[in-house]
C-alpha cells in the first residue's frame, strides 16, 4: 500500500530537513510544498508583476511553467527553465512569499498541482515506485492532504526556531543574528497563520516538538510515529 506521510510546521521547526531524510530513509518521495510557493514568488517577481494585483499574481501562478522533482536525494526546482532553488531561499523571496501565499486561488492552484502530485506517487511506475511520499507544508495535514495515513505537526519553541534560522541565514545563533531574523520570521508566521493553521494540531495529527532535539533525533521521533 502507498504510504502518504503529511507533515505541518511553522518555520524554524526543522520540517524541511526532517521530511527529506525521513522520505530518504523509508525510499518515499519528497514533496517541499514551501518551495512552490517559493517559486511562485519567484515567477510573479520575475514577470514584475504587482502582488498587491491579486488577480494578475493568480493568473500568472496558473501559467507558471514549474518543473519540480520529488526525489529527496536530488533537488530539482526550475520555473520556465531556470535553476531558482537558490534564488527561492534569499531574503527578498522571504520577505514577499505570504503576500502571494494569502491570495486564496493561488492557494487553490498550488493546492491542485500538491494533490496530483500526492496522486502520483500513490500509483506504481513513478519515482518511488507506488510506495508513496513524504509532502510537507503548512496545510498538507489539515487540507490538501487530511487522509493522509500518518499526520505530524512538527513544532519547536520560538527561541529554537529563531536560533535554527539565524544559522541558517548568518551561519551563527548569536544574539545579533537572532535579532535579524527575528522580526522576519514572526511577521511571515504572522502573516501565514490568516490563511492556515499551522501552530496547533488538528483532530488526528501527532505533535512531535524538536525544540531540543537535533536533526537526527528528530527524524528518529517522526518515524516512530509512521511505525505506530
Ligand atoms: O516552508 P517555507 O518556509 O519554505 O514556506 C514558505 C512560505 O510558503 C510560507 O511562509 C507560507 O507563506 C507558504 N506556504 C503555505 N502553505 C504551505 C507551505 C508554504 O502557505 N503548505
Amino acid at each position: 500500500q502507498p504510504v502518504v506521510v503529511a507533515i505541518d510546521g511553522p518555520s524554524g521547526s526543522g520540517k524541511s530537513s526532517v521530511s527529506r531524510e525521513v522520505a530518504r530513509r523509508l525510499g518515499l518521495a519528497y514533496l517541499d510544498t514551501g518551495a512552490m510557493y517559493r517559486a511562485a514568488t519567484w515567477w510573479c517577481l520575475r514577470s514584475e508583476i504587482d502582488l498587491a494585483d491579486t488577480a494578475a499574481v493568480a493568473a500568472a501562478v496558473r501559467a507558471m511553467p514549474l518543473d519540480q522533482g520529488v526525489d529527496p536525494s536530488v533537488e530539482k526546482l526550475e520555473v520556465d527553465g531556470a535553476d531558482v532553488r537558490a534564488d527561492i531561499r534569499e531574503t527578498w523571496i522571504s520577505e514577499k512569499v505570504s503576500a502571494v501565499a494569502t491570495n486564496l486561488d493561488v492557494r487553490a492552484e498550488l493546492r491542485r498541482l500538491q494533490r496530483e502530485a500526492i496522486a502520483g506517487q500513490t500509483v506504481p511506475d513513478s519515482f518511488s515506485e507506488g510506495r508513496g511520499i513524504v509532502a510537507e507544508g503548512r496545510d498538507i495535514t489539515t487540507v490538501v492532504a487530511p487522509d493522509a495515513d500518518v499526520r505530524v505537526l512538527l513544532t519547536a519553541s520560538e527561541e529554537a526556531r529563531l536560533a535554527r534560522r539565524a544559522r541558517e541565514l548568518h551561519g551563527a545563533a548569536d544574539a545579533a543574528a537572532v535579532d535579524a531574523t527575528r522580526d522576519q520570521v514572526l511577521r511571515r508566521d504572522r502573516d501565514d497563520s490568516t490563511v492556515v493553521e499551522f501552530q496547533v494540531a488538528a483532530d488526528g495529527v501527532v505533535t512531535v516538538d524538536s525544540s531540543d532535539l537535533d536533526l537526527e533525533q528528530t527524524v528518529d521521533a517522526v518515524l516512530d510515529v509512521v511505525a505506530r
